[in-house]
This record gives C-alpha cells, sequence and structure tokens, in this order.
C-alpha cells in the first residue's frame, strides 16, 4: 500500500511543494539543532523556551523564525546585541536544501520520502550532539527504529524490503563490531559502539546495494572525519560520515535509479 501521487503534474503544484519542503526543512532543522544543543547539555529537550546563550534572555517567536530571524537581526541578539553563530542558520538552509531535493529527485510523496525526510532530521541531530559530545545519544537510534516501524508497513514491496534491511543491518553491525572490537583490543582502549548501533538502524532502510553505497561513502568520510578530529584534538565524531553517506545513498538511488525501491 502506498499513498503515493506525481507531483509533477502541474508545475506550479510541483514548485509550491518543493518551496514548502525548504521552509520545512529550515523548520526541523532549527527544532532539532536546539534539541541536540539541550541533549548535549543535559538539559530537558522538551520543555522551557529557546533562550540567548549569552544574556539568558527568552527568545520570542519573531526571533525563531528559521533563517529569516537571523537575517532581519544581522546575526545578533535582539536583546544584548552579542553576535549569534551561523551555525544554525546554515545548518537550517542545509536541511531546507536536502528536504527541497528529497522531494524534487523523489517526485511523489509516500512512505519512502516520510521516512526519509524523517531520517534526514533525526541524523542532523544525532550527528550535531555527536559532534559536540563525542557521543551518539540512544534517544535519536530510538527515534529512528520509530520511524522504521510506523512507515515499514507502507512501503512498496513491504516484505522485501524489510527482509533486506534486516540482512543489510546484521551484516553491517556485525563487520563494524568485529572492527571495533578488533581496534579496541589492538588500542587496549574501550571503544564506543554507537557508530555500529547507527548503521545497524540506517541499514534497515537501505537494500543490499544502497547499503554498499552508503558504507563506501561512509568509510571514505570517516577517515577524514578521523584524521580532521585528531588534528584538532578533539573526540572522533563518526555520526557526521554515516549520516551523509546514508543520506547520499538514499538521494543516489533516485537520481541513478540504481535501486528496486
Ligand atoms: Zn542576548
Amino acid at each position: 500500500m502506498t499513498l503515493s501521487y506525481p507531483l509533477f503534474t502541474m508545475p506550479i503544484v510541483g514548485i509550491y511543494l518543493i518551496i514548502m519542503a525548504f521552509m520545512f526543512g529550515a523548520i526541523f532543522a532549527s527544532f532539532i539543532t536546539c534539541t541536540a544543543w539541550r541533549v548535549v547539555r543535559g538539559e530537558d529537550w522538551k520543555l522551557g523556551h529557546s533562550h540567548c546563550d549569552t544574556c539568558g534572555h527568552e527568545l520570542s517567536t519573531a526571533d525563531l523564525f528559521p533563517v529569516i530571524s537571523y537575517i532581519a537581526l544581522k546575526g545578533k541578539c535582539r536583546y544584548c546585541g552579542s553576535k549569534v553563530p551561523p551555525r544554525d542558520l546554515i545548518f537550517e538552509i542545509i536541511l531546507g536544501l536536502v528536504f527541497a531535493g528529497t522531494l524534487a529527485l523523489h517526485g511523489a510523496i509516500d512512505a519512502i520520502v516520510i521516512a526519509s525526510l524523517a531520517l534526514e532530521v533525526l541524523l542532523l541531530g544525532l550527528s550535531l550532539a555527536d559532534w559536540d559530545s563525542g557521543v551518539i545519544p540512544d534517544g535519536f537510534l530510538a527515534a529512528i527504529l520509530v520511524v522504521w516501524i510506523l512507515t515499514v508497513g507502507f512501503m512498496p514491496d513491504m516484505q522485501t524490503y524489510a527482509i533486506e534491511g534486516l540482512i543489510a543491518a546484521a551484516c553491517v553491525g556485525l563487520v563494524m563490531a568485529v572492527v571495533t572490537a578488533v581496534i579496541g583490543k589492538a588500542k587496549n582502549a574501550k571503544m564506543s559502539y554507537g557508530p555500529t548501533k547507527l548503521a545497524m538502524c540506517l541499514m534497515l532502510f537501505l537494500h543490499i546495494k544502497g547499503a554498499c553505497i552508503a558504507v563506501g561513502i561512509a568509510v571514505v568520510l570517516g577517515i577524514i572525519f578521523v584524521l580532521v578530529c585528531k588534528s584538532k584534538k578533539r573526540k572522533i565524531a563518526l555520526a557526521p560520515a554515516i549520516s551523509i553517506g546514508v543520506v547520499a545513498a538514499m538521494i543516489l538511488k533516485d537520481v541513478l535509479g540504481l535501486f528496486v525501491r
């Protein structure tokens, strides 16, 4: 069962939906960057209004419009005038573009697109949390599993999708767990299994070919991230590399027609 319908039979509808996708991407980026920041600092992510990190003033709705508020306030806090780092703005624009690109390339609204958009939001959040703290919070992984459970029943060829996803998760999980254990033994250090758990959760959404592309991109980027983290003497964060690999694989499937689904 799918809820899909073609987007581009009427170009004006397609353009409208892509603009909406960008706006929703920016709004979700604003929400998830704030959530990740709160999780890293051990704050309750569900409660409380956003506030300025310098003066502590509570931010009003007008201060919280993604992209627009930052540009209107010239990147400064309305209350104390301190400079707001452009990081959130950059991620709002990136997720807006990723949302728009996902919808435009897929050309339909169905379970695949809904799962992809939800994953993109969660991957941004857990990548930022991992980059800032060196830990991939389990709450984000649980949310990914919830997305899979809620969407798997609506996927085209659901049985193949579920079986291939489970096989990809088991294979990648096994290889990564062994590699992590071997590195840990060689370095006589306690290694985190966070990246292994993350990769297993994400493989559920890709079939075998997709998993190969995602792993290939993630390995190359992972090496780059390890070198960057080591040169900056900070905790190694692999979630951004894994996330980019998976999002690239999900997008490539529509661009190259490499996949059955
Ligand atoms: Zn302020």
